[in-house]
């Protein structure tokens, strides 16, 4: 595969679209995709949008994936870069929104889709902390739309169960050798691939991680309780190849779940 270049995906994005085009990509029964990102840091040797960045190149490439390998016609909404990453506040870059802004912001989001005429709404996440309050956001909609007598839409979440499995098979490559949740060689190797322009050579050192499990504790914060640099793993084993590997795993495996998604009826 190449590298993410966004003059790849002509006529999947929804910014790039007149209202005309909205309006015929509502009437073909496209489904319509939202990537949610983040802002916070991934230790001092990749940016501070790294996730938002993952949930874009992730979304845009399995949408063309999707149409190219399955068929199925998909349009891509701009990336929500902001997201909750409340236990990385700790580190100057980070900026989280709180629970009811970031539920109120998908709330409106979807609700716009769905006036536009769109009936199947697919969000993918490429930040784990935005997993649980996405879902729950489109499960308390799905219950307010039903009870305003909206009926026909479906809403659905690519995340870690459906659609990022292969990663699991970078990490075992990897042997990362300490304990890693976040700011790893993993996504390292997805930015030496990508944007090797943007990886801090000075940043690229193994760090002192405090544990070897996620706290039992809920409130824990990254630099408080984890690690103090931010990062987790060993970025030192990073190289472009495991980058390209997590990009064909995970556009494969989005582009699989959209053919599902579409597959399944929508119904009453
Ligand atoms: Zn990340």
């Amino acid at each position: 595969m190449r590298p993410f270049n966004e003059r790849d995906y002509a006529g999947l994005m929804w910014s790039e679209m007149s209202w005309v085009e909205v309006q015929r990509a509502a009437e073909e029964g496209r489904i319509a995709l939202l990537p949610l990102g983040s802002i916070e840091q991934h230790g001092p040797m990749i940016p501070v949008g790294c996730d938002q960045f993952l949930a874009h190149t992730w979304t845009l490439e399995g949408a063309r994936r999707a149409r190219d390998e399955h068929h199925v016609p998909v349009v891509v909404l701009p990336t929500i870069p902001f997201g909750r990453s409340t236990q990385h506040m700790d580190f100057p870059g980070t900026i989280s929104l709180s629970l009811e802004t970031y539920v109120k912001l998908l709330e409106d989001i979807v609700r716009e889709v769905i006036r536009a005429g769109f009936r199947k709404i697919v969000c993918v996440s490429g930040h784990g902390g935005n997993f649980g309050p996405a879902r729950e956001a489109l499960r308390d909609l799905s219950g307010k739309l039903k009870s305003e007598g909206q009926v026909g839409v479906r809403f659905y979440l690519a995340d870690s169960s459906n659609c990022f499995t292969g990663m699991n098979k970078i990490y075992a490559k990897m042997k990362q050798g300490q304990f890693n949740f976040h700011a790893d060689a993993c996504e390292t190797s997805y930015y030496l691939f990508h944007r090797p322009d943007l990886v801090k050579q000075e940043g690229m050192v193994r760090p002192d991680v405090k544990r070897d499990a996620m706290p039992l504790h809920l409130d824990w914060f990254t630099k408080r309780d984890i690690t103090e640099s931010g990062s987790s793993g060993d970025p030192t084993l990073a190289n472009p190849e495991y980058g390209e590997l997590s990009y064909e795993y995970t556009t494969g495996a989005i582009g699989a779940f959209l053919k599902r998604v579409w597959d399944e009826p929508v119904g009453d």
